[in-house]
């Protein structure tokens, strides 16, 4: 029987074995990544049967445990870091992100008082900075907080855009409040939002799902009528959320417009800009953000289109108070070691606590890569996008999204079946089965089910879009050829 500490710390030898042996495998998957099917079989009975080979009664060593869980992880998991995984924003992680998330793990500094981590929590406020700056914000009155991904995020912006409106909402919640709340979303904007209004009191029915317009974009005209109804009904409007890169389509909402709309009627303006956020940081894309800046909030990830590992979300704002008014309390057991420095307790501004380090990881990629390496990969990505845009029509698809972003999303036009849901899926599934290339299935304006393919993997190259055009092709002769 080992000791307890041998069980968890392992000694030293067995310390070092275990790094080489870690090290190995992440080297491994990441040079054998493009050779294997990008999506598992998905067949729960499988990995439930792997999964009972290993029993909590009869410990195993660590190589044999580490062997085992990457060998389970390689098999049944969507592999979307493969340069032709089309799919969601899911990316290919920055190599310095990966190294940033195993340090952040051994050396777990805790992220909710400054007194015990002013690296740390110096690193994330830098880092705030820089990318609110990016957006067009004031370094004067930029904040915003780390997260862990839009959703997150999207919440914070309902509850500090409450806090902000109704100053009675923080004590006496919404029954402190005399009129329904209502805010204003589009149909095509992300559903963490409905989840964020259910998880701060306001219900779903508080949710006005304003339409797009033929280019899937929020119809501002739209909005302004809803929310003199609903001001003429009693209600009281409180929050505009625009969407920049919607999840769907790609699309980035008129924001001057947006803008415009909310300061005329004294709503919050939020920008849920989690993967588009990242044209920011090209300055050829800047322009189709124009507006982001005039935002009371935006949402960040940087998990999407920066490239780093999953769990890095952020909440940026312009109204530095207002973290503070949403989120501080006091407690006995947080250190007073840094009173009288000036300095914020992330727990402060933050619905988590105890939190990881999630900022080392865009830090470590940044230094390394700088804004210019970001700046070629996202116009790498963006011209991989136009590029399939050009090929599939080419080839008589017909792309239903209009957006200079990287997602196409299309349909075959040459007939009535070629739009029809069956076709899309069957299309779809075919694809996926040949392990080569993964595309998903969307809808658009929720009625119009479309092919999607994303450039989310910043090694995606004009070979790659060839060989996804190649499956396509091959997918649409068969699937018109068994029906
Ligand atoms: C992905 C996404 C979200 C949700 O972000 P998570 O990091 O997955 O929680 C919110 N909004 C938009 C527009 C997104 O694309």
């Amino acid at each position: 029987m080992m000791d307890h500490e041998a069980a968890l710390r392992l000694d030293e030898t067995m310390r070092q074995a275990l790094w080489k042996q870690v090290t190995e495998v992440i080297e491994g998957y990441l040079t054998s990544q493009d050779a294997i099917s990008i999506s598992p079989t998905l067949d729960p009975d499988q990995v439930r049967s792997y999964l009972s080979q290993v029993d909590f009664d009869r410990p195993i060593p660590p190589a044999e445990a580490l062997e085992f869980v990457a060998r389970g992880l390689d098999r049944y998991q969507m592999h979307t870091a493969h340069p032709r995984y089309f799919g969601l924003f899911n990316p290919t992680p920055a190599t310095m992100s990966i190294a940033a998330d195993a340090l952040a793990a051994a050396f777990n500094p805790q992220m909710a008082a400054w007194g015990h981590n002013p690296f740390g929590v110096e690193v994330e406020r830098f880092l705030i900075r820089a990318l609110a700056l990016k957006f067009g914000y004031d370094e004067a009155s930029a904040d915003g907080t780390f997260a862990s991904g839009g959703a997150e995020a999207n919440h914070t912006a309902l509850l500090t855009s409450l806090v902000h409106t109704f100053p009675e909402y923080a004590e006496v919640g919404l029954r402190g409040i005399d009129r329904q709340p209502v805010l204003y979303v589009s149909n095509e904007s992300h559903h963490s939002l409905i989840k964020a209004a259910r998880s701060c009191g306001l219900g779903t029915d508080a949710i006005r799902r304003v339409p797009v317009d033929e280019g899937l974009k929020i119809n501002v005209e739209a909005l302004a009528a809803g929310v003199a109804r609903d001001r003429s009904a009693g209600l009281a409007p409180f929050l505009a959320v625009a969407t920049a890169g919607t999840t769907s389509a790609g699309v980035i909402d008129p924001l001057p417009e947006m803008a415009d709309l909310a300061q005329g009627e004294g709503l919050w303006l939020h920008v849920d800009a989690a993967w588009g956020g990242a044209a920011a940081l090209a300055p050829e894309l800047r322009a189709h953000l124009k507006g982001i800046e005039r935002a009371d909030s935006i949402t960040f990830d940087a998990h999407k289109w920066l490239n780093v590992p999953m769990a890095a979300g952020l909440f940026l704002t312009r109204h530095p108070e207002v973290l503070a008014q949403a989120f501080r309390i006091t407690a006995a057991y947080i250190p007073k070691d840094t009173h009288g420095l000036e300095v914020i307790d992330p727990y402060t501004h933050s619905i988590q606590w105890s939190r990881r380090f999630i900022g080392l990881k865009v830090y470590l990629a940044l230094a390394v890569a700088g804004w210019e390496g970001y700046r070629r990969a996202i116009l790498h990505q963006t011209a991989m996008g136009e590029l399939l845009r050009q090929e599939l029509e080419a080839e008589g698809w017909e792309v239903a999204n209009r957006t200079p972003l990287p997602v196409v999303c299309f349909v075959d036009g040459s007939s009535p079946a070629g739009r029809s849901e069956a076709f899309i899926e069957a299309v779809a599934q075919e694809v996926a089965s040949g392990g080569e290339n993964w595309i998903s299935v969307t809808r658009l304006d929720e009625v119009q089910p479309v092919l999607r393919a994303c450039i989310t993997s910043y090694r995606t190259k004009p070979a790659d879009l060839e060989w996804l055009l190649r499956d396509l092709r091959r997918a649409r002769r068969k699937v018109y050829a068994e029906n």
